[in-house]
Parts: structure tokens; sequence; C-alpha cells
């Protein structure tokens, strides 16, 4: 019988879909994360005990954001998910108009849920919440920093009056001393506030104890809001009364079959450049694709693909597996110099457009070919050129980073994929990536 999904997230953005998955997957949960609001058929075929839909909502319009949150909500549903996470960002990223607030009440509205907990701390990020004060680490929100943030400023710490302002309804506070009390007793604090008409309370949380105690409170909550801190407690809760069996993400990789791993880097983060000394240094095969030599040359791009075709052929009449990588990805001086030639958004976008035209020409369709893409705008390129839909997130490279399974809007496996933003990933990425999925594969072969 096919899996039941438990819990439903829809996040305001891609980077915070990310966070709050490898979370439930720490909470032993199997998660699939799409990418923007999936088809039906897509979400059809699912197998996943955590569903999570990456939206880019937090800032556009209310309406915009309030639409395409319900749209996604629906989707959810009709395949019979019934709780809902909207999941923000841990500094609770909003303006006095929106969006969590309106969001939130639209939700509660269509779910049919009077009042609703906001669970925003995230205490082993330091973002804890107390007397309904946002601090990050020793500071108040508002003297955080994110005071100047561009689009969303956050110049008030007191969530209760900050979110009362964006919502129709009344906002509660639940104390630090109440969610102490255990999950029983914030049970009996939720109904009361309820019956008192307040449509959404702020709840303290200072420790991972604490959010132990809202997991465990809200587990049969069919509307929760926060950042992602509450994800791991409410999986263990819903685990804790036997509703998914707990999984490692090595049940996935023993899919893997020895391969060849393809990679692209566009990041020239001080990071991955140095991963990609090391992968050189370590013996990885390289050809780099400056921005000024496509603009000079657009030939050179089929021919890096024939290039790594070739490597790919030899290997395999020799039986080998060794990866291979293509990087536009410069030092400070030579992005510099590209940009000074080309200009900034050209240069990019010429190393965009390489970088995702190899992936579509090398990406096999088997299902079980591997693709590394590096760097955030890279790997957004990548992504839509490949026409990915979803990841089913696997075994955690470095924090941040996990080998998933791509899949295309009908479901279908695509291959592996990892995605690494620009700072993420130790020294030794390039290799570790590698190793993990020939590890996982050797012992399924054996
Ligand atoms: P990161 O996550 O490290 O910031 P991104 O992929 O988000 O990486 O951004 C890097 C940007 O720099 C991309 O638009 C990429 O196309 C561009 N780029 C890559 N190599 C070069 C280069 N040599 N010169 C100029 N721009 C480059």
């Amino acid at each position: 019988m096919k899996k039941q999904a438990i819990i439903g997230v829809i996040a305001d953005d891609f980077t915070g879909a990310t966070d709050i998955a490898a979370m439930l997957v720490r909470g032993g949960m199997q998660v699939v994360q799409t990418i923007g609001l999936p088809s039906p058929a897509l979400l059809a075929g699912i197998e996943a005990d955590a569903i999570v839909v990456a939206l880019k909502s937090r800032s556009i319009p209310v309406q915009a954001a309030i639409d395409q949150t319900l749209t996604a909500w629906q989707a959810l549903a009709d395949i019979g998910v019934r709780q809902c996470y909207f999941k923000y960002c841990s500094t609770f990223d909003s303006t006095p108009a929106g969006n969590i607030g309106p969001v939130t009440e639209a939700l509660a509205a269509v779910i049919g849920v009077k009042t609703v907990a906001h669970i925003p701390a995230l205490p082993v990020n330091g973002r804890s919440v107390y007397q309904g004060h946002l601090f990050v680490f020793d500071k108040l929100l508002n003297e955080s920093g994110m005071e100047q943030h561009p689009l969303n400023p956050m110049t008030d710490a007191n969530l209760v009056r900050w979110l009362s302002q964006q919502s129709q309804g009344e906002v509660a506070l639940i104390t630090q001393a109440e969610v102490a009390g255990g999950a029983a007793a914030l049970r009996l604090r939720l109904a009361e506030l309820a019956q008192n008409n307040i449509a959404q309370v702020i709840g303290d949380t200072v420790s991972e104890q604490d959010l132990a105690h809202w997991g465990h409170a809200l587990v049969d909550a069919p509307l929760v809001a926060g950042g992602s801190g509450l994800a791991t407690p409410l999986a263990g809760a819903h685990a804790a009364l036997g509703r998914y069996s707990m999984t490692t993400q090595d049940t996935l990789a023993a899919q893997a079959t020895q391969q060849p791993t393809v990679m692209l880097s566009g990041s020239c983060s001080k990071a991955t450049i140095s991963q990609i000394e090391r992968f050189k240094a370590d013996g990885g095969m390289t050809l780099r694709l400056d921005p000024r030599t496509i603009a000079a040359d657009p030939t050179c791009v089929p021919q890096a693909i024939d290039w790594v075709q070739q490597q790919l052929a030899q290997q395999a009449a020799a039986g080998a597996t060794a990866p291979v990588m293509v990087y536009a990805s410069g030092t400070a001086e030579q992005v510099q110099a590209a940009q000074a030639e080309l200009g900034s958004a050209r240069a990019g976008q010429l190393a965009e457009d390489a970088l995702s035209q190899i992936a579509r020409a090398l990406m096999p369709t088997t299902g079980d070919g591997r693709l590394i893409a590096a760097g955030g705008e890279t790997s957004g390129a990548v992504v839509s050129q490949l026409g990915v839909a979803a990841l089913r997130i696997g075994p955690e490279i470095d924090p941040g980073v996990p080998w998933t399974q791509a899949l295309d809007s009908q479901g279908r496996v695509l291959g592996w994929l990892a995605l690494k933003s620009g700072n993420f990933g130790a020294e030794d990425f390039f290799t570790k990536a590698t190793r993990l999925l020939d590890a996982a594969a050797v012992g399924a072969d054996g």
C-alpha cells in the first residue's frame, strides 16, 4: 500500500524549504521537496512521510502569497495530508502588511482551525522567543541587524504586536512558564484560548526541551506555523505515536549504482574555489570554461560536452567511474576580469547557460546518473534546464547539502542530484560526495 504523507509543509522560500526538509529527515522521515507548486500527477506518485512545497511567497503581494499557499495546501489535502505546516524564516521575516499573518489566517479559514500556534524559534541557531520577544542569540531581533533588512526590516522584536498588525483576529502569547508545564497543559491552554476567540498564538521557546513540549502538544493540530525548529520534535511526536517508522537515508542511497559523477560549478565563493582546488589536487579531471572564452567562441560549450563524453566513454571501457568536472568558477581576479570585459550580468548568464546546457546534454535519463551543481544561481539554472520538479532527500554529504533523487513533473526519477550553495561543504566536498554514493552502491551490490 502506498505510504500516506503525514505532514505537508508549505515554505515561503526555497532555502527555507531545504532547511525544514533536512529537519524532517533528522526526525527519521522520508521527505520529498517540490520546487514550486507540484502537479497532481507528481503528488499522486510521491511516497513520503512529509512533503515540502517550496514557494517564493515571502515578499510577494499579500493576495498572491495567499492564493499560492492555498493552492499548494489544496493539492496536499487532496492526497490525504492532514497536517499543514506553514514554514517561514526563524527571524519572522515579514512587514506590517504580511505575509505571515494573512497567509496563516487564510489557511486557518480553509482548514477550519480556530487558534493557530506559531513556533518561530530555532534555538540551535540562537533564535529564541521569550515573553513574545524574538532574540537572535543575545540581541533583540530589532537590534540584530534584521532591522536593516532590505525587503522586510524587522523593527519590533515583540512578535505578538508585530503579528497583530498583520492580522484581523486577536493574537495572544503562551509564555515559557506555561510551556515548561508540558504538552498536556499546553493543549488545555490552547483549547482555552480557542474558547476566547484568540486566532493566533506566539509560543515562547528557549530550548530544545520547550520544542519537544510543543511537538507533543501540536502533534494533532491540523495547522501549525513557524520556523524549522519545530519540525524534528513534531516528527518525533508522530513517531512516538507509531504513525511512521523512522528510516535513515541509507535506504534511498542503496538504490545508487556505480556511476561516474558529473560536476558543474558556477560558484565563485571562496569555499567552492578551495573545493575545486582540492578536487584537482586529489587527481580529479577538470575543464574550465571562462565566460570570456564562451563569449569569444560559443562552440567551446559543445566541445566541453564532447570532452566529458570522451572521459566517460574511456572510463566505461576501463570499468572505472571517476568523477568529471566542468567549471566556470574563478578567483576574485578572474571574475573581475570577466565582468570588466562583459559586464557582470552577461558574464554570469554566459556561465549559467553553458553549465545548464552541459547538464542537459549529459544527465542520463536512466535514473541512476549523478550530477552535482555548485552555486545557488547555477543550481537554479540547472534545475530548470533539466525540468526537475521535486527532490527526494537522501543522505547528507555535508550539513545542508544532501544527495537527492531528482524527479520530473510526472514523478519519474531523473537521476541523483546534489545542489550546493556557494559557501557550503567541507574542502573535500566533491570527493566525499562521490564516495558516499559509491559506498552505498557497493553496499547494495554486495
Ligand atoms: P554562489 O552560491 O557561490 O553565490 P551562484 O551560482 O549563486 O554561486 O553565483 C555565481 C554567479 O557567478 C553565477 O551567476 C555564475 O554564472 C557567475 N560566474 C561563474 N563563473 C564566473 C566567472 N568566471 N566570471 C564571472 N561570473 C561568473
